[in-house]
């Protein structure tokens, strides 16, 4: 193919997606992420981030950033190695390390950076041993920096293998785990996110924590859509599940409850962590986290461990949500995250739902295969701290008014 080609062959899979209906729109904001945004030239409810604690353009947040901006400058122009640390840098990684329960953490550009890192990191090295074979246990739905990662991984280390287990199905892990009792592996982990982001659903911690224990495997978690949700105070899936302190890696995101800005890390053992910052490879050659985004992001770990009532008004509007959108006459997927599904089965309902929801003043995003099974499409309603009941009370309300014009209810 030559260049001409390659871009008219681009072009036809672009028209392929829109006829397939699997383009992906972006709608312009107008204003700042808030519960309430500026969309073409309206206000909506937003039920489509990930700014669960509303930190996202917080007055302190904002006015840490700030100040990260003025004592410390913009940018970095550097990886760490070379002359990109700062005191803040390290003040972070500890914070988040407590936070988190684990001894010591390494702050990467993102999560998506540090899962890709944490595997390849870790399972390339031979360690001065022949003759053995790691191996990686990685549940079904993991998200999709766990997949790429576990696949770059074993690009670079062949003697990886990985295997997946069903989506929380820790019975299905152990007789794996057994199964493989025979095969020696050097290197075991057991990789899940804390909580799936299509369904809102928990990952079993305490029979994994089990599990790792008895088969002498370490356990991986990914706390993007937990840290700062769910616990009573914050700290994530562990918490909510009585296993704090009992992870053996964790990795998270500063991208969605914790600020929202960016920014990623890995916790863990300070031996796992300190080798981390040897051979991490998206740490070693890519840049330093920026200071505004530092700052801020420790602001917002001083919030949540100072104003315990930010993570009860999200647990609160979470229930609030929950129970009315089930009186409403909607199913939904049960639990207490704020990620709340509300299930629809076709994907054209769900489209044209989320349209109309979005001319009614609720900006909100559907789901459908192959993103999920078929006939299990679906809206994704994410409650933040930053509603207000009038909030959730509009978007109820606009939900039942769509929902009985395009049949979904009864009238
Ligand atoms: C959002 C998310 C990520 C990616 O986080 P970034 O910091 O935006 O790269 C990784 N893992 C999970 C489970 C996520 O939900």
């Amino acid at each position: 193919m030559n260049p001409t080609e390659l871009y008219s062959v681009l072009q036809s899979e672009l028209d392929q997606f829109e006829k397939a209906k699997t383009y992906k729109y972006e709608v312009p904001l107008e204003s700042e992420q808030g519960g309430r945004v500026r969309v073409k030239g309206r206000d909506a409810i937003m039920l489509a981030s990930n700014n669960y604690l509303g930190l996202a353009n917080h007055p302190k947040i904002k006015e840490a950033a700030h100040r990260g901006l003025d004592e410390w400058g913009f940018g970095m122009s550097s990886v760490r190695f070379l002359c990109g640390t700062e005191p803040i840098h390290l003040e972070l990684e500890e914070r988040i390390a407590r936070f988190v329960g684990c001894e010591a953490a390494i702050l990467h550009s993102s999560c998506f950076a540090a899962n890709e890192a944490f595997f390849t990191a870790l399972y390339a090295n031979d360690f001065g041993q022949t003759d053995f074979e790691d191996v990686i246990y990685s549940d079904q739905y993991n998200h999709a920096s766990i997949i790429d990662g576990v696949r770059l991984c074993r690009a670079v280390a062949k003697q990886t293998a990985s295997k997946l287990y069903r989506n929380r199905d820790f019975a299905h892990l152990r007789q794996m785990l057994e199964e493989d009792r025979s095969q020696n592996y050097r290197i075991k982990v057991i990789a899940t996110d804390g909580v799936f982001s299509m369904e809102g659903h928990l990952a079993p911690l305490p029979e994994l924590v089990t599990l790792a224990r008895e088969f002498g495997a370490l356990l991986f978690v990914d706390e993007s859509h937990a840290s700062g949700v769910l616990g009573k105070t914050g700290h994530g899936t562990p918490e909510e599940l009585g296993v704090h302190g009992q992870i053996d890696v964790v990795t998270g995101t500063f991208g969605k409850a914790l600020g929202g800005a960016s920014g990623g890390f890995i916790a863990g053992r300070r031996e796992l962590i300190e080798f981390l910052r040897q051979k991490s490879r998206p740490y070693t050659f890519s840049n330093t986290v920026p200071p505004v985004v530092v700052t801020a992001s420790i602001a917002a770990l001083d919030l949540i461990e100072t104003d315990p009532g930010i993570v009860t008004q999200l647990h609160e509007n979470t229930a609030y949500f929950r129970q009315e959108i089930v009186n409403a006459g909607f199913r939904i997927l049960e639990g207490t995250h704020p990620i709340v599904p509300v299930m629809l089965g076709e994907a054209a309902i769900a489209q044209d739902m989320s349209r109309e929801l979005l001319d009614e003043g609720v900006y909100i995003k559907g789901l459908w295969y192959p993103v999920v099974p078929k006939g299990e499409a679906r809206l994704r309603a994410q409650i933040s701290a930053a509603h207000t009941r009038q909030d959730l009370d509009h978007a109820i309300k606009a939900f039942k008014t769509v929902g009985k014009r395009l049949g979904v209810l009864e009238s």
